[in-house]
């Protein structure tokens, strides 16, 4: 009898049909004996909605301990639709939001970080023989104020708990049947992974892939959860997160492609080349919050330099306003914003052993002739920051040049 815990995406259950078909599933596995904890999503679309609602109370710029005490209820509607049809059909179980579990988190309200969760109450439950039904995405703080994980933080509800219980496996079901090498919706030919590294899963969310949380495989790597994703409604082995980088011939130089249309760049231009510019420039900018995530500073000439870096596109204007100020304050001959901007990355442990990987990327990229702006590596990734309208032509160069393509299908 094994421990398992199962989380179910907006889209599994986007519909009264879709929960009933979860709770079926559910109903199947308790049958054969396992223990279940089972975390939902809202229903799909759910958290958008009630997010703009807010947006067109407060002229965008909503509170955050409102915001979360509002958004948290996606998910306390679906834990309680699952339990009763889980009821419904004999199976018994019982919904807990996550003030209720305690799951215990910082204050940081809309991306609040986990830190305790208390096991008594799903273990006597788990005991009693109940499926327990927990909602994703929210915790409380020390205070007892609501909070919410971020943006996919179901994710990491499921994997925090599996970390908790010490489940045997930790099972995200979605609405497709496992990791591939790149979004499948974007390359059609993408294939499944049967199996990532932590390593690997970890570089594809933070560059954009939403399958997972990041902090969820942050989770699973650190207390070793075993982790799979699974398709919600179709038989499969999906993809399997594992810790071993195992040495095999046919392992790839490159795992997948990752792609993130959320970013924005900002260059300034003319700024007197002279020890601690970059940190006139980024010292504000941090101040101001605002993260940074590539940076390139250009050779010099005429004593001056030209400074580029690139933020969230949410960021965009009050980085804006922020350097305006440093580059009036520096002399600095303008500042150039561009919001049409997409990254490319492309992800794998196989880099490590293999030399002229990035050179590949940049000949694939410079066959369509796309420009690049901007280049960041680190030991397992390559990133480039190109024109955003070029994004799919990209990524699809990309999955060819890397010889990540499915076989073509045969038409009749
Ligand atoms: P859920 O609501 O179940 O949490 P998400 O929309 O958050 O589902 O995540 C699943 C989606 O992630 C897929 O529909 C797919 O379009 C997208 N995705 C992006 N990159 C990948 C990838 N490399 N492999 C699989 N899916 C990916
Ligand atoms: N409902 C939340 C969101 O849309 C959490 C989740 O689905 O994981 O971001
Ligand atoms: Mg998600």
């Amino acid at each position: 009898m094994a421990l398992i815990v199962q989380k179910f995406g907006g889209t599994s259950v986007g519909t009264v049909e879709r929960i009933q078909q979860v709770a079926e599933k559910v109903k199947k596995f308790r049958e054969n004996g396992d223990d279940i904890v089972v975390v939902v999503s809202a229903m799909s679309g759910e958290t958008n909605r009630l997010i703009d609602l807010a947006k067109q109370i407060t002229d965008n710029q909503p509170v955050a301990r409102e915001l979360d005490v509002m958004i948290s209820t996606g998910e306390q509607v679906t834990i309680a639709l699952l339990a009763m049809a889980l009821i419904k059909r004999g199976v018994e179980a019982v919904s807990y939001t996550g003030n209720q579990v305690r799951i215990l988190t910082d204050n940081a309200h809309t991306k609040a970080r986990i830190l305790q969760i208390d096991d008594t109450r799903i273990r006597a439950d788990l005991a009693a023989g109940k499926v327990v039904v927990v909602a994703g995405f929210q915790g409380v703080d020390e205070q007892g104020n609501i909070t919410t994980l971020g943006r996919g933080g179901s994710d990491t509800t499921g994997v925090a708990l599996a970390a908790a219980l010490k489940a045997d496996e930790c099972q995200i079901y979605t609405d497709v049947d496992g990791v591939y090498t790149t979004d499948p919706r974007v390359v059609p030919r993408a294939q499944r992974l049967e199996k990532i590294t932590f390593e690997e899963m970890l570089e594809m969310a933070s560059l954009g892939s939403k399958v997972l949380q990041i902090r969820s495989v942050e989770f699973a790597g650190k207390y070793n959860v075993p982790l799979r994703v699974l398709h919600s409604f179709q038989e499969g082995p999906g993809t399997l997160i594992t810790l071993d980088e195992e040495e095999s011939m046919e392992q790839p130089i490159i795992s997948g492609i990752a792609f993130n249309r959320d970013e924005a760049k900002l260059t300034i231009r003319g700024v007197p080349d002279v020890p601690g510019i970059a940190f006139k420039i980024l010292g504000p900018v941090s101040g101001a919050n605002i993260e940074v995530d590539m940076i390139v500073q250009n050779v010099a000439h005429d004593n001056t330099t030209d400074f580029t870096f690139t933020v969230h596109r949410n960021d965009y204007q009050n980085a804006l306003q922020v350097l305006e100020k440093t580059a009036s304050e520096l002399g600095a001959r303008e500042v150039i914003g561009d919001t049409n901007i997409a990254k490319v990355s492309i992800v794998g442990v196989g880099m490590r052993s293999h030399a002229g990987v990035a050179s590949r990327m940049f000949e694939a990229l410079a066959k369509e002739t796309i420009n690049i702006q901007m280049i960041s590596t680190s030991e397992i990734k390559v990133s480039v920051v190109i024109e955003e309208k070029y994004l799919e032509l990209a990524v699809r160069a990309l999955h060819t040049a890397f010889e990540l393509d499915a076989p073509a299908k045969r038409t009749e």
